[in-house]
């Protein structure tokens, strides 16, 4: 049987600020991305400042008027790595079947015992759990509200709890009183994140099975659940799905037709099903690139709007490396022109007839987006003889993980570093583009300006 633990540290940055300046405990405090940009953002608000309604991803201005008392410190990445690096270690004490999700969570498949019996580090799990919370482990005392009528204590779960108790009292211990998680335990991936979302701060919640799942399904908005973005909800919502249970009884057929097959995802998650597989880092699937590609609804040759497409291509691109821990070396950009333009040496296209130009440029790795269409903007500029365009596309590759090491320590960048982490948060949480960097929204501005309509569609490659 699969066991799996979500565990997801509470207002992450704001913790690790408390717990190393003991002056910040008790007290709202919001953690920022630092002074290059003049309107910030919350990166991280404290369980304090969040009882005020601070939420992350709010302006500092936004948050001082919810919170006139909030105290504001500048994000600290080192910082973070390095709790994070602590916490994992403590992680891998239990099992080798480990994946990072993010960096304040990760999800940790049980060994089972043929496992155990192949790796004899962890036949002997209950040795390595501490003494004391074996022995004071109190069912009864566990917030298990959503498993009431379930007895923990016979079935297979009771050593999850055990293992997660023990996690607390060593992440308490090792790296920081201040420092809480909350944990979910399941039989899959999608319950236990959802399981570990379900008490904040320091919860922990098991749903041990289907029927319990669905229970806990329907009590929830479709939102609540990794996966349901705004966006997937809206068109849920366009169908008359408002909730698990009418989504239950939704046909996988109309399902598939409205999501492609995205709709078998959905169909599955209504019933508490879901087959992704804990990923350990060292087992993840090899990507050799990543792009995107753009074809624009009608002809063009306006430098403000290619440059106004690239930029939103390359931050996507740029946001689908972070989402991986990867960063790039090898940018690509290409076009595809419109018609045959005479006297523009181009290589011939042979789907379509169409004629257009590429090339790639090798720089230093990144995953910034900003990085990304300076490098991919040189490379059209070199190669665009003017002409009207159909398609623009970005690619990178000679892809790498982005391992601690790998980081800069230069201040600039590591603030950069925090500036985009926090634009990935919001922008994961309220949708692609809500927050922009300043040069996008200078250029929708400009484009507003020339009342031309038009869809943007975007392909993934
Ligand atoms: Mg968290």
């Amino acid at each position: 049987m699969t066991i799996i633990l979500h565990v997801d540290f509470n207002s992450y940055f704001a913790a690790v600020e408390q717990q190393a300046n003991p002056r910040l405990r008790g007290k709202p405090i919001g953690v920022t991305g630092g002074d290059r940009i003049k309107r910030t953002v919350l990166g991280a608000a404290s369980v304090e400042a969040k009882r005020f309604g601070v939420k992350t991803g709010m302006l500092e201005w936004q948050a001082k008027q919810l919170c006139p008392q909030i105290i504001l410190v500048q994000g600290d990445s080192d910082k973070y790595l390095e709790t994070t690096k602590r916490f994992l270690n403590i992680l891998k004490c239990y099992s080798p079947y480990l994946e990072v999700f993010s960096i304040d969570e990760a999800f940790m498949e049980l060994p089972n015992n043929k496992s155990e019996a192949r790796n004899p580090k962890y036949e002997t799990i209950s040795n390595v759990l501490n003494p004391n919370v074996q022995n004071v482990l109190d069912f009864k005392n566990l917030n298990l509200e959503f498993v009431s009528d379930f007895d923990i204590r016979i079935s297979n779960f009771a050593n999850a709890v055990r293992i997660a108790l023990d996690i607390k009292s060593r992440i308490k211990s090792e790296i920081g009183e201040w420092i809480t998680c909350s944990i979910g335990i399941s039989y899959n991936k999608l319950m236990a994140k959802l399981a570990g979302s379900l008490q904040k701060p320091d919860g922990l919640v098991v749903i041990p099975n289907q029927e319990e799942a669905i229970k806990v399904l329907d009590k929830i908005e479709l939102d609540e659940i990794c996966g349901i973005g705004p966006r997937i909800k809206k068109r849920l919502n366009n169908m008359g799905i408002f909730d698990f249970q009418t989504l239950r009884q939704a046909s996988l057929q109309s399902l598939l037709a409205s999501f492609k097959s995205y709709g078998q995802i959905l169909y599955n998650m209504a019933r508490g099903i879901d087959y992704s597989k804990v990923m350990p880092f060292y087992e993840k699937e090899e990507v050799k690139s990543i792009g995107h590609r753009h074809t624009i609804d009608h002809d063009t040759d306006d430098p403000l709007e290619i440059k106004q497409i690239l930029l939103k291509l390359t931050e996507m691109v740029a946001r689908r490396l972070r989402a991986k821990n990867l960063v790039g070396k090898t940018i690509h950009c290409w076009y595809r022109s419109a018609l045959h333009p005479p006297g523009v040496v181009t290589f011939s296209h042979p789907e379509g007839g169409f004629t257009g130009n590429g090339m790639q440029i090798t720089i230093q790795c990144t995953n910034d987006g900003l990085d990304i269409f300076k490098t991919a903007w040189k490379v059209f500029r070199n190669l665009w003889g003017g002409e009207k365009i159909r398609m623009v596309g970005v690619s990178i590759s000679n892809l790498r993980s982005q391992i601690p090491q790998n980081l800069s320590l230069l201040p600039e960048i590591k603030k950069t570093e925090i500036i985009t982490k926090v634009l990935d948060k919001i922008n994961d949480k309220y949708g692609e583009f809500t927050l922009q960097r300043g040069i996008m929204i200078s250029l929708n501005n400009a484009d507003n300006c020339n009342r031309r309509s038009r869809v943007f569609r975007v392909t993934s490659l």
